[in-house]
């Protein structure tokens, strides 16, 4: 009988052939390989700061595409995402780099990078399709529908934010952008992947059935999302967020800072974007005292620098909450009051923090 034991002689005939089709094969495809990782990370590049359009315009010559709508968005875009690495480089010039913030903040872009956009798009195109015929009229064209469209979209704004502080399990999704213990622009990229869908539907919603026209709906989504974005700009890049008049008339970074504190204070106010009548309106509104320094983040113990604390921690101290509760009531109430919420009466939300401050300043 032939013993067919593969001698190592053997396994060095496979190996060369192995290792000729592999140089013959591989190393073109290897080429291929590294191509296509240098393509995709310029073109993810080119998306992160916004150019492509405008990149498209020049290469067409037609510039007078920028005058249209269209064209100006496209050189507002990129805005934002230059600033970010202007204050990225500021920090590290005055040695200040806040890594922490920027490495778990850029691991959450990456990981929202596709599957949080899409949900939030088809959740817009979907609150327009079922609630636009329930509007008691349309909004038109001109300059005060824009201001009237403005309002309402702050007041959706206001609602979804709100509730994003006050109900347990609407906090799991908002903490993410909470969690940085520093503030700069890259904080606009931290958030849980379900908030913008859940933020768009109570947003669009309420422009819808107040009348907004989607057009109108989608102008202001897109000045709102700049805009929303520099409120976080950072000391390195702006030291005084208060940008002068504009902070008596409408909500600058330092009122947005105020927001991201964690100071008994500042816990729970400014919850609006752009217009703060709303926070006015429901005595949320509060301005940065000179006296009393902003300390970012949350009051739950938590590891900032470590993206699934950043990402699931309250989703786990939620679970454990509800989990330990007695009764299925206290089960359910941890899931809707606010975080702070205790079953046994010695609650700790905003609140109640916030209040007893006030009470022992005065
Ligand atoms: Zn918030
Ligand atoms: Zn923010």
């Amino acid at each position: 009988m032939v013993n067919w034991k593969p001698s190592k002689y053997l396994l060095g005939f496979f190996y060369a052939r192995y290792y000729k089709l592999t140089s013959i094969y591989l190393v073109p495809c290897r080429k291929f390989f590294y191509m296509e990782i240098l393509k995709t990370f310029y073109h993810e590049l080119l998306n992160f700061f916004g150019v492509s359009k405008a990149l498209e315009i020049l290469q067409a010559g037609d510039y007078s595409i920028f005058t249209t709508y269209d064209g100006v968005v496209s050189l507002i875009y990129p805005i934002i995402p230059l600033l970010l690495l202007l204050e990225f480089i500021l920090g590290l010039i005055y040695k200040k780099p806040q890594l922490k913030v920027y490495k778990v903040n850029f691991l959450i872009y990456l990981f929202n990078r596709f599957i949080g956009r899409f949900i939030a798009i088809a959740m817009v195109t979907f609150c327009i399709g079922l609630f636009q015929k329930y509007a008691p009229f349309q909004t038109g064209n001109t300059w005060y529908w824009f201001v009237y469209g403005y309002v309402v979209w702050e007041f959706g704004h206001f609602i979804y934010h709100y509730f994003g502080h006050k109900i347990r399990l609407f906090w799991c999704l908002h903490s993410t952008h909470h969690a940085p213990e520093n503030m700069n622009l890259s904080v606009t990229h931290a958030h849980f992947f379900l908030e913008a869908p859940y933020a768009d539907t109570i947003r669009t919603t309420v422009c819808i059935l107040l009348g907004v026209k989607p057009e109108l709906l989608f102008l202001i989504m897109f000045i709102d999302g700049t805009y929303g974005a520099f409120i976080h700009v950072g000391e390195n890049l702006i030291k005084d967020g208060r940008l002068g008049f504009l902070n008596k008339i409408i909500l600058t970074p330092s009122h947005h800072r105020v927001h991201h504190a964690r100071n008994p204070l500042y816990m729970d106010t400014n919850f609006c974007n752009l217009l703060n009548i709303w926070d006015k309106v429901f005595g949320t509104f509060q301005n940065e005292d000179a006296n009393v320094k902003i300390e970012y983040g949350i009051t739950r113990e938590m590891n900032s620098g470590n993206f699934m604390d950043v990402y699931f921690g309250e989703i786990i101290a939620l679970f454990k909450d509800v989990l330990k509760a007695p009764g299925i009531k206290n089960k359910l109430l941890y899931i809707v009051m606010p975080p702070g919420w205790h079953h046994e009466g010695n609650h700790k939300t905003a609140k109640v923090v916030r209040t007893e401050y006030l009470k022992n300043k005065n």
